[in-house]
């Protein structure tokens, strides 16, 4: 059960005002809101600790250092991973991708082949046009359907020999949809493929176990999670970490160096050069504390009924239409009324108060797809509540009578 007055308690943004009407903040996917609980972490780690980890000898140093490994142990059990060097920290999803393409160069060759889903953020499509064009290998799409899934026969038969990698997010940010990433891992590995599961949007909602998924890399970004900004990780399996060459050199990524010759030091260390987000990363893992205090569980039953709360509310406004409308999906309305661009309906719910996201949301493709420039994006989190989405349905109504 999810104790709704408590949880707003925890998140201070929640009682601000915003054009002189009570904030609601439904833009969740783009970033979440911060808990006290995770501010409250930074604010004693800059209060009581900072220092620079791993190098000193000193008391500093070694906290510092102390708590930046538990943080690792932290993020480590929460997805179920074996040895905590697997889970190497970034600046977030999108340089963990970048981080694992710039390395793939080194393995592929021209004519090899990869595989990325239609439902893409540009973060998870980009990188791996620059690693094609530098290594010759070419790009498969696994087109989408109109209700916004994959379309998994077209994805079997273009999986061979020739695909060395799959790549696909595990919820779509634009739509929310699930994508049915245990059936694409089996498949991609009777091929001998490896596979690259972007978290990002998953990880806000569902607690996903990295082993039981037997999935090569898993990255997610902490700022959607209650955490900051800045930092976010990247999972992978051991062998392949260790094969996969090094992102950026400088300071910590190394074991020896001399003119002549560097080597590397061992994981995670070789994947994190120069001084890392030191609090961020320790607030990583306050906000995975924090939000498994509520429990997975539980949030998943309320902003499922969030969701069709305000799919079911919204349905009922004449012209609308939602983008995406699958059973399993995560808290996200994607949607346009006829005839009104998604930015205008967008700037009079932030007169009044409420936060959504307008535009293609980093995934124009899809916007694409469906022919058009772009949606409104309304998404939940479990300490939004009906009211909020009454105020919310009231003002899509309002904006459409005003602008018809
Ligand atoms: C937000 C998001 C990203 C990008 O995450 P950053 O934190 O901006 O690096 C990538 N993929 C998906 C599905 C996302 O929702």
């Amino acid at each position: 059960m999810i104790d709704i007055k408590k949880i707003r308690s925890d998140f201070p943004i929640l009682s601000r005002k915003i054009n002189g009407k009570d904030l609601v903040y439904f833009d969740n996917a783009a970033t979440s809101q911060t808990p006290k609980q995770v501010i409250d972490v930074i604010v004693d780690y800059y209060t009581r600790l900072n220092s620079n980890i791993h190098r000193g000898v000193h008391k500093l140093s070694q906290e510092a250092t102390d708590a930046y490994e538990k943080a690792r142990v932290k993020i480590q059990k929460h997805f179920n991973v074996a040895k905590s060097c697997q889970i190497i920290f970034t600046a977030g999803t999108t340089e963990s991708i970048n981080l694992v393409a710039s390395g793939y160069s080194k393995f592929l060759k021209s004519d090899d082949e990869l595989i990325i889903s239609a439902l893409e953020h540009h973060s998870n499509i980009v990188p791996w046009q620059m690693l094609c064009e530098k290594t010759g290998a070419i790009l498969k799409v696994i087109p989408m359907s109109l209700d916004g899934t994959l379309d998994m026969n077209t994805f079997y038969n273009l999986l061979s020999s020739k695909t060395k990698l799959v790549f696909v997010n595990h919820v779509s940010n634009a739509l929310g949809t699930v994508n049915p990433i245990e059936d694409i891992i089996i498949k991609a590995h009777e091929y001998g493929a490896k596979v690259l599961v972007d978290g990002a949007q998953a990880c806000p909602h569902i607690k996903p176990d990295l082993q039981a998924l037997d999935v090569d890399f898993y990255v997610t970004s902490a700022h959607k999670l209650c955490g900051p900004t800045g930092v976010g990780m990247l999972y992978g399996k051991l062998e392949l970490l260790k094969s996969l060459p090094p992102y950026q050199g400088g300071g910590e990524m190394i074991s020896t160096v001399t003119f002549e010759k560097t080597t590397y030091a061992d994981l995670p260390h070789k994947f994190e050069a120069g001084t890392p987000n030191i609090a961020g990363g320790i607030a990583f893992g306050a906000a995975l504390d924090y939000m498994n205090s509520i429990g997975f569980d539980n949030i998943a039953e309320y902003e499922n009924e969030l969701l069709n709360y305000a799919t079911n509310a919204l349905k009922k406004i004449d012209g609308i239409k939602i983008y995406g409308e699958v059973k399993n999906k995560t808290a996200v309305i994607s949607f346009n009324i006829k005839g009104i661009h998604p930015y205008d309906i967008g700037s009079i719910l932030d007169q009044l108060g409420i936060a959504v996201r307008t535009g293609h949301h980093c995934a124009q493709p899809i916007m694409d797809f469906f022919a058009i420039p772009g949606t409104v994006r309304a998404s939940f989190s479990f300490y939004n509540t009906f009211v909020e989405i009454d105020r919310f349905v009231e003002a899509v109504n309002k904006a459409a009578t005003m602008l018809k």
